[in-house]
């Protein structure tokens, strides 16, 4: 009963396009690049690889005469900086990052990095990814002692500390301000001398050293290295501070203890598969599960097909343990944006019919696995049930390379309402039925750690197990 009206209120919704998890943002940055290129347009190449962590705005801060500068605006990072305004910046050190809203509203104002500058012009960029969560009592306690905020983002409260204990130098006031702010944040931070990266006690979010030309380059992912032509060095550890000057690249001590609860979620649906995450491979990760998952299947089926484009990897590790083919039997339109997001009725049908379509000749008679990274609303394999028995596939099985979602997030991923998620008190078969599909099938918490190759302690898996490595809730304004 539940899964029925579930599935009404998703399609009410008016976002069945943007029903999946999102993760807030990317961080790009290059320090004091002596290469022959232009350093805005690596940053920005850097950003391009990783806007899948962040589409509502993208920006760039840079060091310039007379102190810091930035350029930002709200959309994807190839409408927000033409070619021309990239190569007019001739700054060497760059801050790069793009956006997705979880605690601000997605307003231009909000778009970072931040800037706070001093009287003498310079001052203090930053970008942040991930969520901090004593964000009430901190912009309170900022209040009351003067400050002015101009944004509606966590990631100010930050840079009024920042700015507030810079006197001793960067690397000192990041090391103070992580020991006031809680929750997630894989950070960089840039003032007239260094660039400073840091990460939360507990690494939420991944962070990643690279190195080109002699120069150090810190990104939210280690396939942007590949982008740019860059190699990879190392990630930046839970707590660390990692400082970039003249002199290289040094370790500050953040005299904080580390207790690492990496994301499980960046394996199985934000990170890119080319990514390495944790010291593993994404593309690996994804591709285990999909082999374990395998392991669960008792249906006797003709084929594998992967939901465009994310249950690719994991499709793959599942064709291959049941031994059967992978077909790319549903053809998606990479083409659509953003003009569907509050369809009407009619707009909406239209839009599944342009999103997908399953190509009948592939599939009439068969019966087939259909696999993807999770199931959030289920609006999406509604949709490819529907479509997949419309064009004569004779069942439907669908595999889920993750365990059912339930829980909120509070470290830096905007996953839908609770009332919304599909699996919320629902049976598999309650569940199959109101989405269409024969079977359900999902992955255990324990094939993703098996997976990951992980002791559970080392990973957060909160939404799945409803176990918060950080106790308490984002605190609302
Ligand atoms: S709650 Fe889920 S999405 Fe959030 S950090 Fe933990 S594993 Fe990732």
């Amino acid at each position: 009963m539940l899964n029925k009206e579930i599935m009404k209120r998703a399609s009410k919704s008016g976002a069945w396009l943007e029903q999946q998890p999102r993760e807030k943002c990317g961080i790009f940055a290059v320090n004091s690049y002596q290469g022959s290129g232009n350093a805005a347009h690596i940053t920005y190449l850097g950003l391009l690889s990783l806007q899948h962590r962040g589409q509502e705005s993208a920006g760039m801060a840079f060091k310039a005469d007379g102190g810091i500068r930035h350029f930002k605006g709200m959309g994807l990072v190839d409408h927000v900086f033409p070619r021309e305004m990239l190569f007019s910046i001739e700054a060497r050190t760059i801050l790069g990052h793009v956006r997705y809203s979880t605690t601000g509203p997605s307003l231009a104002v909000n778009a970072q990095p931040l800037v706070a500058r001093s009287f003498d012009l310079s001052g203090i960029a930053l970008a942040h990814n991930g969520n901090l969560t004593n964000t009430r009592r901190l912009y309170h306690k900022l209040l009351q002692e003067g400050h002015i905020f101009h944004t509606t983002s966590d990631t100010e409260i930050m840079l009024s500390y920042l700015s507030r204990f810079k006197g001793e130098g960067l690397e000192k006031a990041v090391k103070q301000t992580m020991a006031i702010i809680q929750g997630a944040y894989a950070a960089v931070a840039m003032d007239d001398e260094r660039m400073v990266a840091f990460r939360d006690p507990n690494g939420f979010r991944p962070l990643a050293i690279g190195k080109m030309d002699d120069s150090f380059i810190f990104a939210s992912e280690s396939s942007s290295f590949d982008a740019v032509g860059a190699s990879f060095v190392r990630e930046v550890k839970p707590g660390e501070i990692v400082s970039a000057g003249p002199e290289g690249l040094r370790t500050v001590d953040s005299e904080i203890k580390a207790n690492p609860s990496l994301c499980i979620f960046e394996y199985v649906y934000f990170a890119r598969p080319d990514s390495i995450i944790g010291g593993k491979s994404v593309y690996e990760v994804r591709r285990k599960v999909g082999f374990l998952l395998g392991k669960k299947i008792d249906s006797d089926l003709d084929m594998v097909i992967p939901s465009p484009d994310s249950g690719i990897t994991a499709a793959i590790g599942l064709a291959d343990y049941l031994k059967l083919p992978v077909e790319w039997a549903v053809h998606r339109n990479p083409y659509l944006g953003r003009t569907f997001i509050e369809p009407t009725q009619d707009e909406r049908e239209l839009a599944v019919r342009l999103k997908f379509n399953p190509i009948r000749e592939v599939v009439e008679g068969k019966k087939v696995a259909v696999v993807d990274d999770s199931l959030v609303r289920g609006t999406t394999a509604r949709v490819l049930a529907s479509l997949l028995k419309k064009a004569g596939a004779k069942e439907v099985h669908l595999c889920i390379a993750s365990p059912p979602y339930k829980n909120p997030c509070y470290y830096g991923i905007d996953i839908p309402l609770a009332r919304d998620l599909a699996a919320l008190n629902s049976g598999l078969e309650d569940l199959a039925a109101a989405i269409g599909a024969d079977s359900i099938k999902y992955a255990e918490l324990e094939d993703l750690y098996q997976a990951v190759g992980e002791e559970r302690l080392g990973l957060c898996s909160a939404c799945f197990s409803g176990i918060y490595p950080v106790l308490g809730k984002i605190e609302e304004r």
